[in-house]
């Protein structure tokens, strides 16, 4: 069976899907079903969901304070 030695790039990909001109693809896309949303499937949703399993807290927020001393 004949095997590609080296896997296609997105890049490559990509450039592949879009030649010829403006091919327009459409992305597939499902709803969340926590938000109702439409997001890409395998993906954790903004609202921070997959799988109806809490993955990411957006509410927390990451900023850290940096103390500066003006003095
Ligand atoms: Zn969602």
């Amino acid at each position: 069976m004949a095997v590609p030695k080296k896997k296609t790039s997105r890049s490559r990909r990509n450039m592949r899907r879009f030649a010829g001109g403006n091919r327009l693809e459409k992305p597939t896309t499902i709803t969340c079903p926590t938000c109702n949303e439409p997001t890409r499937p395998h993906r954790v949703c903004m609202c921070g969901y997959y799988d109806k399993k809490l993955i990411l807290n957006p509410k927390i927020k990451t900023k850290e304070k940096s103390t500066t001393q003006n003095q």
